[in-house]
């Protein structure tokens, strides 16, 4: 049986974001954690961050069911201003604390260029959320940092402008980016998003760079979580991210799509078959 060979076509004006042959592939190394090799990294933790008590029971709780990188948001994008828009500096703190406690690395959202240093002393990943994919001044920013970048996709943005928004990081001198398919909007409206299961195959085709599916944003829904993140997976993903709360019912933020600590427990369970039959491990 042969594989049919990769016939999408790779954007020519981009230059670092795409392979420039056939095996490149960037493995982001952190903390004994390789994001972009054989493993499946599971970046999980609640929406934002909220408290010492909810952060700290969060991180245990991920740790203990085993994904290796803990999220969490500080500073939050809302859609409306009245919403609850982070703990800020106090937020980042606070997941420092939670890494001290479980050794795990975390990654959070950074928002504005002016904000890039700070969080970078406390972050071990940056996260750009999608609304912000095509902020180019804060893309140049994060290009300067010494930290890894995730760069969510835009809700509305096509794959070669992501990867797009991948050079503009890339070409400040920042080689480690990592793509996170969030969904991104169509008609329907059942989910809050539809989840481009497609983006993973067709990034490592046309990219080295490794990717990342985010079902929690991607659906907006908690039932949904678990099958999206095993096609994903399914589908040659390099890790989850998912959206975990000590208490969802409780939740300032995306409570409707976090899994409780139950739920999570299980989430882990059921993709494990999922994650050695594509001949990766955890
Ligand atoms: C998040 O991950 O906290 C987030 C706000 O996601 P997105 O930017 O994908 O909406
Ligand atoms: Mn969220």
């Amino acid at each position: 049986m042969v594989m049919p060979a990769c016939d999408i076509p790779i954007p020519k004006k981009i230059k670092l974001a795409v392979r420039s042959y056939e095996s490149q592939k960037t493995i982001i190394k952190l903390n004994g954690i390789e994001i972009g090799g054989d493993q499946v990294v599971i970046m999980a933790g609640p929406c934002s961050v909220e408290s010492r008590e909810q952060v700290l029971e969060a991180a245990i709780v991920v740790k203990e069911a085993g994904a290796q990188i803990l999220r969490g948001g500080a500073f939050k994008p809302r859609t409306l201003p009245y919403s609850f828009q982070g703990l800020g500096e106090e937020g980042l703190k606070l997941l420092a604390e939670a890494r001290d406690e479980t050794g795990l690395p975390i990654v959070t959202e950074v928002m504005d260029p002016s904000e890039v240093e700070l969080v970078e002393t406390y972050a071990d990943i940056l996260q750009i959320g999608t609304r912000n994919m095509q902020n180019f001044p804060l893309l140049k920013s994060v290009g300067r940092a010494d930290k890894p970048v995730m760069l969510k996709r835009g809700m509305s943005a096509t794959i070669n402008e992501w990867l797009g928004c991948a050079e503009y990081i890339l070409a400040e001198g920042n080689l480690d980016v990592i793509m996170c398919e969030r969904g991104i909007r169509t008609f329907e409206q059942i989910t809050r998003n539809t989840v481009d299961i497609s983006a993973a195959p067709i990034l490592h085709m046309i990219s080295h760079l490794p990717v990342i599916i985010d079902p929690s944003h991607g659906t907006g829904t908690r039932s949904l979580v678990g099958p999206l993140a095993k096609a994903g997976i399914a589908a040659g993903a390099d890790g989850i991210m998912v959206e975990v709360h000590p208490h969802p019912d409780e939740a300032l933020c995306d409570g409707a799509q976090s899994l409780s600590p139950e739920e999570f427990k299980f989430f882990m369970n059921d993709i494990k078959p999922i994650i050695g039959a594509v001949n990766r491990r955890l």
